[in-house]
């Protein structure tokens, strides 16, 4: 099939973008890589009538990294993020996560914020924003706003993005603490292909080995990245030994409900995303003491 007639206009600014969105009262679409909108308009499941290319606007491109954070703008490709030498020393997880993000080919169009807002259920990008509650920071007309990754994501493949809304960049934190330890794992049909389940740690220890702060997130298996705060709860203040992690888990199961589609049945994605949850906790157990690099 091919794409339903559609007007294109390229933005050569943010306000520029914001103007056009306003205008179409959410008639039109950005097209930033393409990678997911384009094969979407081919199958006349995105029917716009207009696309804003934001591809040309300078201010929407680059990375910028402090002592606290990792800042991308929308418009960066994954492969530059995928390649930056600071971002992997900065926030190794994010490297990590975006190595499993489609092909090369896919990453050297694909951007950050085109994978945030397309908000796939599988994708690693959003998994990793909810992991470290990352900021994303949105422009329309009426101004700007930052909305958490907890309150970004809404249900498979939507935002609480507004139809005249653009998403400019998202901030991740950088825990400041320097036993700190990440953990990421997929489980997918081929290596590349999208996640049929994912789960991401990232955890601090005090001086004594206790477990000092926690984040975990399964994907794939939920319709949103979902934090599993129970299970953090427990693990607070323990010694993250094999036997803690193990009763920890227990409760995971009755936690999600995974959808079922052609690839596979929920109660395996939910067997799958228990076992990445402890390989991930594992992992990120054994870099916060230093013993995995
Ligand atoms: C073969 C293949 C394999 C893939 N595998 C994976 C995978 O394993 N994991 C994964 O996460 N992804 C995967 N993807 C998707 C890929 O990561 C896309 O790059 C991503 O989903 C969309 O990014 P994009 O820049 O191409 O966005 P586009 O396709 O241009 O846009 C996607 C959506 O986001 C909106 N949008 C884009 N930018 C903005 C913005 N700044 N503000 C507001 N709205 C915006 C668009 O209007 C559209 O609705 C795969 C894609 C392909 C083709």
């Amino acid at each position: 099939m091919k794409a339903a007639e559609f007007d294109y206009v390229k933005a050569k600014s943010l306000d520029e973008i914001c103007l056009f969105l306003s205008q179409q009262a959410g008639e039109a679409r950005i097209i930033a890589g393409g990678q997911t909108l384009v094969p979407l308009m081919a199958m006349r499941m995105a029917r716009p009538n207009t696309l804003i290319d934001i591809n040309d606007v300078e201010e929407l491109k680059g990375i910028e990294i402090t002592k606290k954070s990792v800042i991308i703008k929308a418009c960066t490709r994954q492969s530059e993020v995928l390649e930056s030498v600071d971002v992997r020393r900065s926030l190794p997880i994010l490297s990590d996560a975006l190595s499993h993000v489609g092909h090369t080919q896919t990453r050297n169009r694909g951007t950050v914020g085109g994978s945030l807002v397309n908000a796939d259920p599988s994708a690693e990008i959003s998994l990793i924003a909810r992991l470290l509650d990352a900021e994303m920071t949105v422009h329309s007309v009426r101004g700007e706003r930052v909305i958490k990754a907890a309150n970004f994501f809404s249900s498979a493949m939507i935002t609480n993005l507004d139809a005249d809304e653009c998403l400019t960049q998202v901030c991740f934190p950088i825990w400041s603490s320097v036993r700190t330890g990440f953990g990421f794992h997929e489980t997918s049909i081929r290596a590349s292909d999208y996640a049929l389940a994912s789960a991401a740690a990232q955890l601090s220890l005090d001086s004594s080995g206790q477990c000092r702060s926690i984040s975990i997130v399964i994907g794939g298996a939920t319709e949103i990245p979902t934090r599993i705060s129970e299970t953090e709860e427990q693990l607070m203040g323990s010694d993250l030994s094999d036997t803690e992690i193990k009763t920890a888990m227990e409760k995971i199961p009755e936690m999600l409900e995974p959808q079922a589609d052609v690839h596979a049945d929920a109660d395996y994605r939910r067997r799958v995303a228990c076992v990445l949850v402890g390989r991930a906790l594992k992992d990120a157990r054994e870099r916060a003491k230093g013993s995995l690099v």
